[in-house]
């Protein structure tokens, strides 16, 4: 065998090596459940916190494949945390067809459902003890830790609850509280277990659906989260949530919203985010109608189009149907789903990528 044949068997060798996790950056895969939650992020060490399942009955087994696409691409053995962010279907619906699919080491949740739904109420019941009867089971209070190398994973919400005190270098005074207005919300989405994660100096935030009038008890009068890098999740880009008060205060480089296809992203959420001090972009895990080409963010920061693409996107967003009507029922995305990837690093820096077009934007070190 010459020098030349060796060289030549050499490269390929590295080249795999290359491939698996260099144990430098956090991941974070932004997955596309179709107007629901599932965020899956993945330490240096290749440690796991899914946030959320994804969506429950039909769609259960789609989003769980979808979750496995994930963990696939991050080569996970097990999910070795799983937070529930609340009781709601688009947020638990998935986890029992994901739990035939992948072993999950610990459920953590924020305790018992506050909004009686006979669905949810028999999977409390009867199906989520046996999920977790194996494993480990927590119910999250505002200030735990989440054990996972590397990474600083902090609950500050959970059950309406909020932490007391800030962060470490957060708390000053918050000058948008002046401004609050109190909005309307469902008795579930302010139990929202929310989770702040710190990678050497990069930090982002998940607060699952957490409406806004426990933003301002999270952020007034003190700002106790200080600022983030990325902003995650956004409830769907919902108008119950979004205040000024968390989303200027906080001041993201990067909103990564989990909206569906007729799910949020309506223009007054639009004009909140796009006018956030700092802000360098959103991106959005689907094109949205009510957002309409006016609001929009350009195509290339959005992951997912409908199964039967229009030619054209209309310029005025479309104003949602009344909840219970059932005409013009919104355009299904049950397709091949791309995700929003960030990967950080220690010093602050990070890129997001976008699965479908291969878009990649890095952010560099703050000066
Ligand atoms: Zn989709
Ligand atoms: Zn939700």
């Amino acid at each position: 065998m010459g020098r030349r044949t060796f060289i030549l068997l050499i490269v390929p060798l590295t080249f795999l090596y290359a491939q698996g996790r260099t144990g430098k950056t956090l991941d974070i895969y932004v997955i596309d459940v179709e107007g629901g939650n599932a965020t899956l992020l993945v330490s240096p060490q290749g440690e796991s916190l899914l946030i959320d399942t994804g969506n429950t009955g039909a769609a259960a087994p789609r989003d769980a494949d979808r979750i496995i696409a994930a963990t696939t691409d991050a080569k996970l053995q097990q999910i070795d945390h799983l937070v529930t962010t609340h009781w709601h279907g688009d947020h638990f619906g998935g986890m029992a067809e994901l739990a035939k699919r992948i072993s999950i080491r610990e459920f953590i949740d924020h305790g018992a459902n506050a909004q009686p739904a006979a669905a949810t109420d028999a999977f409390l019941k009867d199906t989520y003890p046996q999920l977790y009867s194996k494993a480990k089971h927590t119910v999250a209070k505002p200030g735990d830790k989440i054990a996972i190398s590397g990474l600083d994973a902090r609950v500050v919400t959970s059950a309406g609850e909020t932490i007391k005190s800030p962060l470490p270098g957060a708390g000053k005074s918050n000058p948008h509280c002046a401004e609050f207005k109190a909005g309307q919300n469902n008795a579930e989405d302010p139990q929202s277990v929310g989770i702040h994660v710190t990678f050497g100096k990069f930090r982002a935030l998940h607060l699952g659906d957490l409406t806004m009038n426990k933003e301002f008890e999270l952020m007034c009068p003190n700002n106790r989260l200080g600022t983030v890098d990325v902003l995650l999740g956004l409830h769907h880009g919902q108008a119950t949530s979004n205040s000024e008060v968390l989303v200027h205060a906080i001041r993201p480089r990067v909103a990564i919203m989990n909206n569906g296809i007729r799910k949020g992203g309506e223009p007054m959420v639009m004009k909140t985010i796009n006018t956030s001090p700092g802000l360098e972009n959103l991106w959005q895990l689907h094109f949205s109608q009510l957002s309409g080409q006016e609001y929009t963010v350009p195509g290339m920061f959005i992951a997912n189009i409908v199964d039967e693409q229009p030619a054209a996107m209309p310029i005025e967003p479309m104003t949602p149907p009344q909840p219970g009507a059932t005409a013009n029922p919104p355009p299904v995305h049950n397709g091949t789903a791309y995700w929003i990837k960030v990967s950080a690093e220690q010093n602050g820096s990070f890129t997001v990528s976008n699965s479908r077009n291969g878009f990649t934007k890095k952010y560099g070190v703050e000066q």
